[in-house]
């Protein structure tokens, strides 16, 4: 089968490539510098547009579809403290669309965090109190209807991005690491990076399964069991696929393992290493993360090295996050 491959229309909102540092104290602690190996982090929190994170490469995506269709205002949805949403306001901002975010969740009495970014920035915030994600996610229909009865154009960013559209942003970053990562013949590197939704995930292992495997993955999931959170990457793949074009295989997962073994209690509930991680790894390495979604990664990433379940390098994709860090102690 002959596959045609087509880049959708890309709005630029960061810049790019993301930095890719080298994680000494860590290294060391891990007794990866002895094997000879190596310990990076690839800086997806620094990435230039509001408090950074991987959310601002799906928005390129988004963005771009927007305004090639002529919309002028884009509605996202989320938990009051979604990084997706402030990062949508932020990208709203940016290239002169309005912004409308749908939360599940009540107005808090006083900002902090990612809901002071986003008064900051001046969208508009719907606060449907205590409802499910799915109410919340239906009722963004309905604030689409609201935007075009006032004569606007809504854009409704789905799933928290995380679906096949956003999920092209990530493929980015495998391209980058080939071009930054100082390769070795006959050594690897394991990447690291997070798996709530599956978006981030699934843009990486595709693009890392159209170059040919260049690296082995670990998904750490911070929310639902393996076979769950593997359903859903799979789901998002496909949908890639059949948007960018270029055929993934038949396994999907061929480099890659999925673990729920770092997930604790779920999405937003720390476990007790979650939470000294936030203090240890500022402390070691001057960067931040957060306790929903970095912080869970790197308590699995350090475990996995230690008990030599990774061989050769390891890279840790920071996803950022850093909004949400001030509404969380
Ligand atoms: C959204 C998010 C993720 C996870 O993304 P999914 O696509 O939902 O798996 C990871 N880290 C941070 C900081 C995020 O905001």
């Amino acid at each position: 089968m002959a596959y045609i491959t087509t880049a959708p229309p890309k709005y630029v909102l960061g810049a790019w490539p993301t930095p890719l540092g080298r994680l000494k104290k860590t290294e060391e602690l891990l007794g990866m510098g002895m094997a000879g190996n190596s310990l990076y982090i690839k800086r997806d929190d620094l990435n230039g547009l509001g408090a950074g994170g991987n959310k601002v490469r799906c928005l390129e995506y988004f963005v771009g579809q927007a305004l090639a269709d002529g919309c002028d205002t884009l509605i996202a949805a989320g938990p009051v403290q979604s990084n997706m949403c402030s990062l949508t306001a932020a990208a709203a901002a940016k290239a002169g669309l309005a912004c409308i975010l749908v939360f599940n969740g009540s107005k808090p009495e006083k900002l902090s965090g990612n809901q002071l970014l986003n008064s900051l920035l001046g969208c508009r915030m719907i606060f449907l109190g205590q409802v499910s994600p799915e109410e919340r996610n239906a009722y963004t229909e309905k604030a689409a209807e609201q935007c075009r009865s006032s004569g606007g154009k809504p854009y409704i960013i789905s799933n928290g991005g995380s679906n096949g559209v956003g999920a092209l942003g990530y493929m980015s970053v495998v391209d980058e690491l080939l071009e930054q990562y100082p390769q070795q013949p006959g050594k690897r590197m394991t990447l690291f990076v997070p798996g709530g939704n599956g978006g981030v995930a699934a843009g990486i292992i595709y693009g890392n399964l159209i170059r040919g495997c260049p690296f082995d993955i670990v998904v750490i999931s911070v929310e639902d069991p393996c076979e769950l959170l593997t359903e859903h990457i799979a789901g998002i793949i496909k949908d890639a696929s059949d948007i960018y074009g270029a055929d993934p295989g038949e396994d999907f997962f061929r480099c890659v393992r999925v673990t729920d073994a770092y997930s604790g209690g779920g999405w937003g509930v720390n476990t007790a290493e979650s939470s000294a991680e936030v203090l240890k790894f500022a402390r070691d390495e001057g960067i931040y993360v957060e306790n929903i979604y970095t912080s869970k990664v790197i308590v699995g990433m350090k475990d996995m090295i230690r008990k030599g379940e990774v061989a050769g390098d390891a890279c840790y994709i920071h996803t950022g996050g850093f909004g949400s860090l001030f509404s969380q102690y």
